[in-house]
């Protein structure tokens, strides 16, 4: 079978999975200095657009199975704060996405925080280290999920997953014949990888399959509201947090009809502008995924600028509905130096790593 590219789920598996490769060779990069040169990027001419998702005390991370690349806890995000205060220019997303429209010159180290999904936590922990220093974010919202309980796919994944132990877990994967990119290995993060590579209908059908096999595994967590509701998106917008689309179901666009794909970026607008947010009319991709057709649907859906999961800074140069961020999370937040690096570095290392190409963040967003 395959997707509205033309793609067999293999091909787009392996378009999945290569990127991370070369992004392991980025990280190693870093170490060797490229992110002196990285910073000097950082000149006026680009920006670097920060994701986050979660925000979470680590023992509430490990209950809930999250992700590495999902969370920062809330004292590593005010430190982040605070170094890219004395280091950077963090303005808002609407700034910076003007400043590149128009051509004017962005202020050195121009930077904007950005979060994904809607998750309930940016309010109850992102927004009080916001506050407190008068800095402005962007949530990019999933519309039909706002207010709702129930987790995410990959969520309900890593809840089932997570807990079992090694031969288990591959029992399992193995059982509803999910194919695994040889060099992603067999563990929670390769299953995603995988999963991310299917159809909706056919990764419909091995979810049921991970259901039947780890029946209960993600009851606890069923009842349990983590995303954002209608007034509690207002209350962040009246403090200084813009309201973008994350998609309407969150629906990954590459592995949809273009029909269902133009409804989902169509709707997703329409129901955040109904309620007074998406002001701007931006975009960040649902899981990172976007190919042409994509980025023609969401422009003739009225989105001004799109952002993806590619590692790289946001620059006049792109197409303005093709921008990379740079994923940001616990792991590279030990030290003041370590993260001032990283993020000009992560964007200038990975793309000089994947030639012409950029190479992928975290595979979740
Ligand atoms: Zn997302």
């Amino acid at each position: 079978m395959t997707d509205s590219s033309g793609r067999s789920p293999r091909a787009t598996l392996r378009a999945i999975a290569g990127p991370i490769v070369r992004r392991t060779r980025a990280w190693a990069g870093l170490a060797t200095g490229a992110s002196a040169r990285a910073r000097a990027r950082l000149d006026g001419s680009c920006a670097a657009v920060l994701m986050y998702h979660r925000v979470l005390p680590s023992a509430r991370a490990r209950r809930l199975h999250v992700e590495p690349g999902m969370y920062v806890t809330p004292e590593t995000f005010a430190r982040h704060l605070d170094w890219l205060a004395e280091s950077f220019a963090l303005l808002s997303l609407a700034e910076i996405v003007e400043h590149l429209e128009s051509g004017a010159g962005l202020p050195r180290g121009a930077c904007a925080l950005t979060f994904d999904d809607g998750w309930r936590d940016n309010l109850e922990y992102a927004l009080p280290a916001l506050r407190a220093r008068g800095l402005p974010a962007t949530i990019f919202a999933v519309s039909d999920r706002v207010g709702t309980t129930g987790a995410f796919w990959p969520d309900e994944v890593c809840r089932r997953l997570a807990p079992l132990g090694a031969r288990e877990r591959t029992a399992v994967l193995r059982g509803v014949g999910l194919p695994l990119a040889p060099e992603s290995g067999e563990g929670v993060e390769a299953a995603l990888l995988a999963l991310k590579a299917l159809d909706e209908a056919e990764r419909g059908d091995v979810l049921e399959g991970i259901r039947r096999a780890t029946k209960g595994g993600a009851a606890a967590f069923a009842e349990e509201r983590e995303l954002l509701d209608w007034n509690e998106l207002d209350r962040l917008a009246e403090q200084g947090v813009s309201i973008e689309s994350h998609g309407a179901s969150h629906a990954i666009l590459t592995g949809v009809s273009r029909v269902r794909a133009q409804e989902e970026l169509t709707r997703s607008l329409a129901v955040l502008r109904a309620r007074g947010h998406a002001r701007l009319g931006l975009l960040a991709y649902p899981s990172g995924a976007f190919d042409d057709t994509v980025v023609e649907l969401a422009r003739a859906a009225g989105y001004r600028a799109a952002f993806t999961t590619q590692v790289g800074l946001a620059s006049r140069g792109e197409d303005g509905l093709r921008q990379p961020r740079v994923a940001v999370h616990e792991d590279i937040s030990r030290s003041r130096a370590e993260f001032l690096r990283f993020v000009p570095g992560a964007a200038r290392a990975a793309n000089a790593a994947a030639g012409d190409d950029h190479a992928d963040a975290e595979a979740h967003a």
